[in-house]
């Protein structure tokens, strides 16, 4: 019943209210519902309009009946109704996830040719979201390494967190068995998400920085029987600017990472660079010649582009 139930409501533009008005004159109820300009009940919809211009089309024939003005605004005044109801429906789940006790997820290295992959899961709850908040803990990717340096050993300290590192040699070898990198990610959310989980802390949600689709995601883990696995999982896409646990396993992911990239820079005197740009290349052909190809087995993604172009 829920759907049939369906509501769409979306605020017109004045010179559309004129004709919603004109369009509907002669199938007006006698009764207005509070601040309402006119209710019309047809069968299977009901069209309400209201004093502030907003209008609501309720019931089976809601979409059809909504189409109509949407696709008028479209012509007409050059709105895209659909995008406006997205964008506020996003905004509002920005609110409503922000106060919760949550755990959160999110990961990095995917897109690295170089390093392994980090995952972390955080808790964030209402007794730690200020020393976040007075950190600026925001999405690690627009925050500078310099800063993420300097907040992540603060926030490790700090707030409850479990982290796994992938090593490449691990990657490569998941790889080569046909995992692709999907897959690979929900094992790990996963993993990470099971044990902080069962760490006896209350929260109320557990969020995922969302990469495929709820169906994949588990589907995934199905596949490999993975019996310890997290079902009740709220996925949003840009889940850090939705929730600071988010944000914080990010950041911790990207010191850890960061710190991983330092060390095999040192070892290997020569700078690992992050990405997977032409620049990546020139110094994975400088590891090639002087320690042997197979030493990128070690270090990086062999199954990215870029290993063709440096052994070619
Ligand atoms: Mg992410």
């Amino acid at each position: 019943m829920d759907n049939k139930q369906k509501t769409i409501v979306f605020k017109v533009s004045d010179n559309i209210k004129k004709q919603l008005i004109d369009y509907y004159y002669d199938m007006r109820c006698d009764k207005t519902p509070p601040y309402a300009v006119f209710q019309v009940k047809q069968y299977d919809c009901v069209i309400t309009l209201y004093e502030s211009g907003k209008v609501m089309f309720q019931g089976i024939g809601a979409d059809i009946e909504a189409n109509m003005w949407k696709d008028l605004e479209n012509h007409t005044n050059n709105r895209n109704i659909d995008d406006e109801i997205k964008a506020k429906e996003e905004k509002e789940d920005d609110k409503t996830y922000y106060y919760y006790d949550a755990i959160g997820s999110d990961e990095v290295g995917t897109g690295d040719y170089f390093g392994p992959i980090i995952v972390t899961a955080t808790l964030v709850d209402k007794n730690t979201r200020k020393l976040l908040e007075d950190l600026k803990i925001m999405d690690s990717k627009k925050m500078t390494d310099d800063k993420i340096r300097r907040c992540a050993p603060i926030i490790m300290k700090k707030i409850p967190y479990v982290t796994f590192t992938l090593s490449n040699l691990k990657y490569n070898e998941l790889s080569n068995k046909g995992f692709n990198m999907n897959k690979i990610k929900a094992i790990l959310h996963n993993k990470v998400l099971y044990e902080l989980s069962n760490k006896n802390i209350p929260y109320h949600k557990i969020i995922v920085d969302q990469f495929t689709t709820p169906r994949s995601y588990f589907s995934y883990l199905k596949q490999e029987n993975i019996s310890e696995k997290v079902t009740k999982i709220t996925f949003l896409t840009k889940g850090e600017s939705k929730h600071l646990s988010v944000a914080a396993a990010s950041v911790i992911s990207r010191y850890l990472f960061l710190t991983e990239m330092d060390k095999l820079s040192e070892k290997y005197g020569i700078t690992l660079l992050k990405g997977a740009s032409d620049k990546v290349d020139e110094v994975a052909k400088k590891i090639v010649s002087k320690y042997g190809k197979n030493e990128l087995n070690k270090i990086a993604k062999i199954n990215f582009k870029n290993t063709e172009k440096i052994l070619s």
